[in-house]
């Protein structure tokens, strides 16, 4: 049989009142796969992701027509804390910490929904520490004092204490520094290869398509181009468009 699907979105329509900001959007990930969507300004890549955790309504939008499973079972009309319970996380565009809440509470807030006992819960604390020394070490401060890189690290391990199968990613190298941002790809590597699926969702392409083995390109809330990461790297168009080179 073929690769074991993790996420199915088929014709995705959605936008917020008459802004129309996905139109028939179809990605797949495969089971443990990192798959990224890449696309400029108002693509419609975060629509994408909130479509899929179910967090539209937070912001204004709807879904209005398609479809979304997870591991066979549809999302679609699940509140945000089941599409959690259910294995999907969400790190937000702009991280989005609790800026005056420790470091230690934005992490318990992670397991709001989570499925798995308190045991798990301590595990998931664990795996984070151990990923992210930083946020152990700086446990009893407050989120908002925290670095831009330490706050996209607190952001991800928030929403890695609901051990997800599936970590949906907005931009987490955005306004990073470069070495920041390469640090940031090199736990998503790990975070990965400790059997999370991601989709990444990214603005700088050169590193989303280093991490990524299959890349979609959305463009004005519809996909023009997918396939394989390395392919899409090696065209010219996406090497023109996205890539920065002539
Ligand atoms: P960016 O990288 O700038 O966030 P994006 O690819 O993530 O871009 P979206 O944020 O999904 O794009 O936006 C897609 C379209 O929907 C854009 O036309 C945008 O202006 C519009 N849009 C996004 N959020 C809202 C909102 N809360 N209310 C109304 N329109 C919105």
């Amino acid at each position: 049989g073929g690769t074991a699907l993790a996420l199915e979105v088929t014709d995705l329509t959605a936008g917020y009142g008459p802004v129309r900001a996905l139109r028939e959007v179809s990605v797949e990930v495969p089971e443990g796969a990192v798959v990224t969507v890449l696309g400029g300004n108002g693509a419609g890549k975060s629509t994408l992701l909130r479509a899929i955790s179910r967090t539209l309504p937070f912001h204004g939008g709807a879904v209005t027509g398609g479809t979304v499973r997870f591991g066979g079972r549809p999302l679609d009309g699940l509140a945000t804390d089941r599409v959690v319970a259910a294995g999907v996380s969400q790190v937000p565009e702009g991280r989005q910490v609790f800026a005056r809440m420790t470091v230690e509470d934005n992490l318990r807030a992670g397991t709001l929904g989570a499925r798995g006992d308190r045991a798990a819960k301590a595990a998931a604390l664990r795996r984070v520490h151990e990923l992210f020394p930083v946020l152990a070490e700086r446990a009893r401060q407050q989120a908002g004092l925290l670095s831009g890189g330490e706050q996209q690290m607190l952001a991800v391990g928030r929403a890695l204490m609901a051990s997800p199968r599936l970590l949906l990613l907005d931009e987490p190298s955005l306004g990073l520094a470069p070495l920041m941002a390469a640090r940031i790809a090199d736990t998503v590597r790990e975070i990965n290869a400790q059997g999370t699926a991601v989709l990444l969702v990214e603005q700088n392409a050169a590193l989303a398509l280093r991490l990524a083995s299959r890349a979609y390109v959305l463009e004005v809330g519809r996909v023009t181009l997918s396939g394989p990461a390395a392919e899409l790297a090696a065209s010219d168009e996406i090497r023109r468009r996205y890539l920065g080179v002539a």
